[in-house]
């Protein structure tokens, strides 16, 4: 029955781009896929839950292996059972079981953003390599944009991982042969792992956003705050990988497309 085909082409970048096999995914009735959402959502948030331990020990330079979490406080080592993605958070109303200290809205919010973004790739690229791909790839770059938001520093944890990811991803697709949105092998171990055109519309996207963002928004109300303190004012410190990483992933999916249709505007012939 044709009727419960599910439609890929609203969601579908690839296509408009200019072709791909999609898997086993074409084929699925929109049940079955359905029903995938639930198991890839929950190993989406547990990615999340490890997303935020990284997000909070990589910049002190800590392992994130060992030990185990404590609360900042009171030090009470956090059980297996209040350790639950999500589930935990609301069932502890979002305070430590011991001491009562306050655990960020950040730990289940990254959860659940990782969640859907893990969902939302497999929507988009139904079950294939490049699904896998596109949601880490979409989750190291989440990881970033917080730590720079937060602590003004990307950690080599993110970036060293990142490489690594590429690569290995690139080598895994060199004998699956899917058609990709990332580079190739030998080209990404070049170190231009998206290209160099991609990598530009990366800063430029990221650069601009960024810059507006925080001349329009950020400055004014950082200014009206130091007045209403009575504090000399200072420009504020722009986390710019928090522009990069979205920015660098429109440039993973939208990129090529967007590249053309600029030199096409710039250079009509
Ligand atoms: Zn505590």
């Amino acid at each position: 029955m044709p009727g419960l085909q599910i439609q890929t082409t609203a969601l579908d970048p690839i296509n408009e781009a200019g072709g791909m096999t999609h898997g086993l995914f074409a084929q699925l009735p929109l049940g079955d896929t359905l029903v995938l959402c639930l198991p890839i959502f929950l190993v989406g948030v547990s990615v999340g839950s490890f997303l935020n331990v990284c997000i909070a020990r990589w910049p002190l330079a800590l392992s994130v292996v060992s030990p185990r979490s404590r609360c900042p406080r009171c030090e009470r080592p956090i059980a297996s059972r209040e350790n639950i993605p999500l589930v935990s958070w609301l069932m502890l109303r979002g305070k430590c079981a011991g001491c009562a200290l306050p655990i960020s809205v950040q730990y289940p919010l990254v959860e659940l953003l990782v969640g859907l973004a893990w969902v939302a790739a497999y929507l988009a690229f139904g079950v294939s390599f490049e699904a896998l791909r596109v949601a880490l790839f979409a989750t190291v770059l989440f990881g970033i944009a917080i730590t720079d938001a937060k602590h003004y520093l990307i950690p080599d944890g993110f970036t060293v991982s990142g490489l690594i990811m590429v690569l290995l991803c690139a080598t895994v697709n060199l004998f699956l042969g899917e058609t990709s949105h990332f580079a190739p092998l030998w080209p990404a171990v070049l170190g231009a792992c998206v290209g160099a055109e991609r990598s530009l519309l990366t800063i430029v996207m990221g650069a601009f956003v960024g810059s507006v963002t925080f001349l329009l928004f950020v400055a004014p109300i950082a200014k009206v705050r130091a007045r209403r303190r009575g504090e000399a004012f200072a420009f504020p410190e722009v986390p710019f990988g928090v522009f990069l990483a979205p920015a660098a992933l429109l440039t993973l999916l939208w990129g090529d497309a967007l590249i053309a249709w600029y030199l096409l505007r710039t250079f009509p012939s």
